[in-house]
Formats: C-alpha cells, structure tokens, sequence
C-alpha cells in the first residue's frame, strides 16, 4: 500500500480528491505523503450518504453483526500492509502499530459478539413493558493522533453495532491509516454506513455544526472537547468526550522499587507518553524514593529509542511539532522551577521529533508539568511522607481519567480506590483498557463513557415499549391469566376487555378453570 493515493470514502466508493494537505514523517520532520482536504460539498455529501444508509442499516442487527465481523476479519487480513503505515504516520514501533491494528479487530468482534437484550422491567398479568435501545441516527466521531485506528474502532464498532452510521474524521496528523480503512471496508460495508473523511482541524468543527449528526463521539484534548461540546449545545446533539488525562501512580512505603518498576515504567512511557490514560506523576513514599528513581532511571537510559521502522525500537519520536514544543515547554519549566534531571531532559540530537526519556526530580506541585498534562516522554516522580496528603495530591488536578496504586498489600491498595476521583482504578499495573471495560474519564477528563456494553448505550436512546403480554398478541388479541398462567380467553360480558374482567378461559375448557383474571387485548 502506497501512502500516497488514498481517497476518502463516501457511500461507499472513492470521493474524488479535490485538495490536498501534507502529512508528515515525525521520525524524519519530512512530509512523505498527501492526505485529501475534505470540501463543505464533500462533507454534505458523507452526511448524506450516512442518513439514507441508516434505516436500512438500522433495521437489522442480524446483518450488523454478520459486517461487523467481516470488517475484523478484512482488518486481520490487512494489518502487516496498515503497521507500516501507521507506524510512518504516527511515529510508533513497527510492533506497536501491529498491536494496535490487532486491538481494532478485537473491538470489532467484541461488539459483533455482544447480546444485546431489551430490559423487560414488567411481565405480570398486568402488562408486560421492556426498555429498549435505538440507534440514533448518524455519528459524527472525531479522533485524536496518539491512537488512530484503535481510538476510531471504539467508536465505529459500537455505534454501527447499535444501528448507526457515521462519518468518521482522523487527525490531520495521522489521518492515512483511516483512510485506508474506509477503503479495506468498500467491499464489506453497505454503501453510506461509514463514511471516512480528512482535513484540517476545521472540518472537525463543520462537523461538529453540521445539522445532520444526532451524536458527536470525540476523543482529543480537553480544549477542543469544550469547544466540541458547546457546538453540539444549540441542536443537542448526543455529545461522548474522551478528554485528556494527567494520571497518578501511588506507590505505597510497602512496595519494592525493583519490583514494580517495569510497570510502572512502560505505564508511563508506552507509545512515548502519548497515551490518555498513561502515568503522568508518581507519587512515591520517601522511604522508597531514591530506589524508585534509580529504578526509572536505570530503564529509562535502556529504551531503545529511534525510528519506528527498525528493529528493537521500544520507543519512536513524538508525533507532531507542536506536541514536541509543547513537551520541551513543560520539561524547560520544571527545570525552571527547581527540578532535577534523573534521565534524559531534552530532545535528541537528530531529524525528527525526538526526546529523550526523561525523569524528573524535584518537582513540587503548581509546577505546570505536574498540574499539566504532559502528554509525552517526561514523568516527575515526587516524594510524599503522608498517604492522606498524597490522594489529595493525587486528586488534585482538573483531570480525572486513571489512576493506580503499587503495594504488595492488595486490600491495602484497594483501601485507597474509593478516595481517588476518576473512572478508573487498578492495582499494581495502571489502566485496564479492554472492550468490555467502560472508560469513562470524571471531571475535565470527559463525559460519557467509551467501551463494554455501556459505550454502545452511549450510541442509543432509550425506548419504552408497553404493550399487553406477548402470549394475548400471539393468540389472536385476546389472552388472560388462569392460575398464574398465560392463557387465550374469550370475555363472558360484551366486547370490553379491561384488566381484571372476567372471561372464559379456553384453556381447560370453561368447566376446569379455577379463575380468570386480567384480561388484556
Ligand atoms: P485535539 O483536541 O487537538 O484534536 C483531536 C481531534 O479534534 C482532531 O481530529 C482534530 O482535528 C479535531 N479538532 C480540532 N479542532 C476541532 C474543533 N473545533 N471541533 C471539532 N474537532 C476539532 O487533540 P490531539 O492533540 O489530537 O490528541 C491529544 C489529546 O487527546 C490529549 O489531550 C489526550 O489526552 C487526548 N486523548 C484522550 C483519550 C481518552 O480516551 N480520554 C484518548 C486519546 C487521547
């Protein structure tokens, strides 16, 4: 697959490209590739496409589960020719992108595989009343640059799932791999159930304004979260933010430096710290400080850092410019401000956007990169004497995405879960990302939740449906019940048939019924 030449799709073929934006290499700094510039028309035309395609498409879960499966088994099959690309758009190890493409196909079949049942909260003899999930419409979903194709697939698999259709937008700094997979799935989605766009960042907002859409389903920085959730106000438009994080780790005055400190290392570090839910402070007994940094440090100086393309890379560059400024920014602050490098501290020596893994000591709280999300390859690690001052350090911050506490002691650690403010909570390893665990990030971190059934419910709203027992609709509109039991009936007085009338039961003919009641149409 050639980077160059890639097409949006919109209802379910090629959109011509009529402008064009240049996509850049972070581990060069150079544009390798052009990605086409959505126009207002084109725009127009995908939303289109998505509202014709949704009553066909909603109407049939069956089928939806059956293309949702065929679209994990398409993206299985193209994953050694998408890795490459992603790896040369977003920076990331070879391995990596691999990983990420095999977390896509994995969303997929989850919600291919998920049951989804009405909510029957009343069966009697007086009625039967279930809550039931429709599909909304069509989603406008927006994506950030650190996960392309695994943030896009929390989106598109339960939405289309749930009976949607979409129109989904990458970043314009990584928008290639979407692309491509709006092209991989031509042959397998019907024609307007997912439409792939690009464009720069204002198409994101035409989108946002855009009458079609009933559900905007943005991931990004918490910035355009605000802006994306007052555009979706005036129309109230179903808004999912999946915001930024700046996550704690707690490691307790138990717990053995050596021990912990692959975890917590990789928790931080994983693809470059450009993860939302990555370890963005530690907070560490002082007794076990000086050991944890050595700890960090040690792993820090160990990673392989360099090309995504090349063997036994563990870390590529930043993606972008403006993030990598943005990393040098807050890393040159600290130092200002008091903190000590324990590893690295400035970029690389080299084309492209590299920094070395850094770790700081030193830094005390009101320091930007510890009330900031950093978003990259810097982690302070600050020393606290008292458990209680270090939840209220830890909660501290706008942001409520992860957070996780280290100890052997298990009960312990878990003690602390209940006091820590975010959406999540693990022990001893930090995040549980899978598809049937909800993310849900509290305070600044987000709104609504992504993943497991409750994401795809995020794609829905809610229906009841009342309705007399299905046993009286089945048995020509009239039934009742005789001794607990659902029975067919014929009234005994006239046409009226109310709750609780008599009636002949033709269930044990008239003569062995011991009493009918509830009758219903
Ligand atoms: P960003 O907010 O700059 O951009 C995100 C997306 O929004 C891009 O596609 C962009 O083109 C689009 N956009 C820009 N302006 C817009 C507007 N006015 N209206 C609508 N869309 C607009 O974020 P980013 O720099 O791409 O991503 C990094 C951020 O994403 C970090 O803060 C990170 O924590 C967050 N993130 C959160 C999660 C999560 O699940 N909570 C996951 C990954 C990333």
């Amino acid at each position: 697959m050639t980077a160059v030449g890639l097409s949006m799709t919109i209802n379910g073929g090629a959109a011509p490209t009529v402008a064009t934006f240049g996509v850049v290499n972070p581990a060069t700094g150079d544009v390798f590739a052009q990605a086409p510039a959505c126009s207002r028309g084109q725009l127009d035309e995908a939303m289109a496409a998505a509202q014709t395609a949704f009553w066909t498409w909603s109407a049939d879960d069956k089928e939806r589960r059956v293309v949702l499966g065929e679209m994990g088994d398409a993206l299985e099959a193209a994953a050694d020719r998408l890795a490459p690309l992603l790896t040369a758009e977003q920076g990331k190890p070879l391995e990596d992108a691999r990983m990420e493409v095999g977390g896509a196909v994995a969303w997929l079949r989850y919600y291919a595989d998920l049951e989804t049942l009405p909510e029957i909260v009343q069966d009697d003899e007086h009625g039967y009343v279930e809550v039931v999930r429709r599909p909304l419409g069509v989603v406008a979903a927006i994506t950030p640059w650190n996960f392309p194709v695994a943030l896009a697939a929390w989106k598109f698999s339960p939405a289309l799932r749930a009976g949607n259709t979409m129109v989904l937008k990458p970043s314009p700094f990584t928008p290639l791999t979407t692309l491509a997979l709006g092209e991989i799935w031509r042959e397998v989605v019907p024609p307007g159930v997912l439409n792939v766009v690009s464009g720069p960042d204002p198409l994101g907002a035409w989108m946002t304004a855009h009458p079609v859409p009933r559900k905007i389903s943005f991931t990004g920085s918490t910035a355009t979260g605000r802006k994306v959730a007052a555009a979706a106000a005036d129309d109230l438009k179903r808004v999912t933010l999946e915001l930024g994080g700046n996550d704690p780790a707690i490691v307790l005055d138990d717990a053995d430096p050596e021990q912990i400190a692959d975890g917590l290392f990789w928790a931080a570090f994983f693809n470059n710290g450009q993860v939302c839910c990555g370890v963005k402070r530690v907070y560490v007994h002082q007794r076990r400080h000086g050991a944890l940094v050595a700890a960090l440090v040690a792993r820090a100086k160990a990673a392989r850092v360099g090309d995504g393309t090349q063997p036994d890379v563990q870390l590529g560059p930043i993606n972008n410019q403006p993030q990598f400024d943005r990393v040098s920014e807050l890393v040159g602050d600290a130092l200002t401000h008091g903190a000590v490098v324990a590893a690295g501290g400035s970029p690389l020596d080299r084309p492209g956007y590299f920094f070395a893994p850094t770790i700081l000591t030193g830094v005390v709280d009101g320091t930007r990169i510890v009330d900031e999300e950093q978003f990259g390859p810097a982690l302070p690690v600050i020393p606290y004497r008292d458990l209680g001052g270090a939840i209220e350090r830890a909660n501290g911050t706008t942001y409520g995405l992860t957070a996780s506490v280290w100890s052997p002691d298990i009960d312990r650690a878990c003690g602390i879960a209940s006091r820590l403010d975010c959406g999540q909570v693990t022990v001893n390893v930090h995040a549980a990302i899978r598809p049937d665990l909800p993310l849900s990030g509290h305070k600044w971190s987000g709104f609504g939740v992504e993943n497991g059934p409750w994401g795809l419910q995020g794609f829905t709203d809610l229906q009841v449906l009342a309705r007399p027992r299905p046993h009286a609709q089945r048995h020509g509109g009239i039934g009742g019940w005789c001794d607990g039991v659902p029975v067919t009936a014929r009234p005994s007085t006239g046409p009226a048939i109310v709750p609780g009338a008599t009636g002949v039961c033709l269930r044990w003919n008239r003569s062995r019924c011991r009493g009918l009641t509830a009758l219903s149409r």
